[in-house]
């Protein structure tokens, strides 16, 4: 039987408690949304004003030299790619999520219609994030050349749906909704057996979960830079793609960012020769300079630590939450088991949305996902054992007490 006292001792040893200081967190919350938005690393604040009043203020036009603005994207890859398994020179930070999911959708696509033009699915999952799903769709709506969508409802019906059609198997490696996490060797092996390329979207695994890109044998992936990254609000998205396929095809978005020379103002394009042709336009520098502050706040710590300590995270919420919240219908729907779990943790209930706003008006910030999933994440990095105690102890309170019935609780905003 675990105590309030445990949880304050489990966070007087941790060896990652210090941490948090890197982060600004107000006092008063608990805050449980990391895998929807990262906390504001404290180096933000000063980043951000370096590059309004210094590069953009004082150094105007010139800051693309001297502040190295054009090299952003290339060289906060190179500080990503170890905590996803790529290599040097191999991931650039741009654009969004989506857009790159267009990207190497469209380059895989031309890579298989030159090896096998009869494979014209796409295989993933129903309960994939709706963006990537969307994004196939418009392809597919695009190209008119009768590429479909094979929609798979259980992760355990996966291998059954790849087959000698298949061109493209795109997971989200951590499932958005369940925290299902894949495991991304055995599906990408299974998919080179069957002839498909592989692409990974890691919007809830980069920095939650170890990732080994390389060593996994995948051939695509992309993901977000603002939940566990801690990037900012709308910050730049990365693309990984293997240097083996990655000079074989340009990428649909031929912008000048990309060119062999971009300041060779040639009538002609031509990709550049690495990831640097998956670049399209002038990157938003503001947003794209806070990056490196989410990034760096990894240099104290490693992913295996990480991990350590997020799987003992969610392993006490689920405890907690099962232990005070006894006889509330509640429905966990995260795999118990560790190596199918990634850093958030979820619940079904019936009014799941109301729940969620009675715990955000008590300081609990978790969130709601259609259809009655109540999500709450844990960041390694900032999170303490004693909030998931306390979290636990408010959703016991909030469900006793019946407060969400009240109106406002009830009401639907504009983001859930
Ligand atoms: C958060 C998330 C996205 C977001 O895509 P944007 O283009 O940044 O809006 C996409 N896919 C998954 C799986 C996500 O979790």
């Amino acid at each position: 039987m675990t105590t309030r006292e445990d949880c304050l001792a489990l966070d007087a040893r941790d060896p990652l408690a210090a941490l948090r200081e890197g982060f600004a967190l107000p006092e008063e919350v608990i805050y449980l949304d990391g895998n929807s938005l990262g906390a504001r690393p404290v180096a933000a604040l000063e980043r951000a004003r370096q590059v309004l009043a210094q590069e953009w203020g004082e150094d105007l036009i010139g800051s693309w030299n001297s502040a190295g603005w054009r090299g952003l994207p290339e060289r906060l890859g190179n500080k990503l790619a170890p905590l996803i398994g790529a290599g040097e020179d191999e991931v650039v930070i741009t654009d969004t999520t989506s857009i790159n999911l267009f990207k190497v959708l469209v380059a895989a696509l031309r890579v298989q219609a030159g090896r096998d033009p009869s494979r014209k699915v796409i295989v993933t999952e129903t309960s994939n994030f709706p963006t990537d799903i969307y994004m196939v769709e418009g392809l597919a709506d695009m190209l008119q050349q009768g590429y479909s969508l094979r929609l798979v409802d259980r992760p355990e019906d996966l291998p059954a749906a790849i087959g000698n059609d298949t061109a493209v198997v795109m997971i989200t490696q951590v499932n958005y909704k369940t925290g299902y996490l894949h495991d991304m060797a055995a599906l990408t092996a299974l998919a080179h057996e069957c002839g498909a390329l592989t692409i990974w979207d890691l919007c809830h695994s980069a920095g939650a979960v170890p990732v080994d890109l390389k060593a996994a044998g995948a051939d695509y992936a992309i993901g977000c830079t603002y939940k566990y990254l801690n990037g900012g609000p709308g910050s730049p998205a990365f693309v990984w793609v293997s240097p083996a396929l990655r000079e074989l095809v340009w990428q649909p978005l031929s912008g000048w960012w990309g060119h062999a020379r971009q300041f060779g103002m040639e009538p002609r394009y031509e990709p550049a020769p690495g990831i640097g042709r998956y670049l399209c336009g002038t990157q938003p520098v503001t947003s794209l300079a806070l990056v490196e502050c989410g990034l760096d706040s990894f240099a104290k710590t490693d992913m295996a630590a990480l991990r350590q300590k997020s799987l003992a995270l969610t392993d006490l919420f689920i405890e907690r939450v099962q232990a005070r919240c006894a006889g509330h219908p509640l429905t966990l729907v995260t795999p118990l088991e560790h190596a199918r779990r990634g850093s958030h943790v979820s619940f079904e209930h019936p009014e799941g949305y109301a729940v969620i706003q009675a715990l955000i008006d008590r300081g609990v910030i978790g969130d709601y996902r259609e259809p009655r999933i109540m999500r709450f994440g844990f960041t390694p990095l900032y999170t303490r054992f004693v909030d998931v105690w306390d979290a636990a102890e408010v959703l016991g309170e909030v469900l006793d007490s019946g407060v969400w019935r009240e109106e406002r609780f009830m009401t639907r905003k504009q983001v859930t």
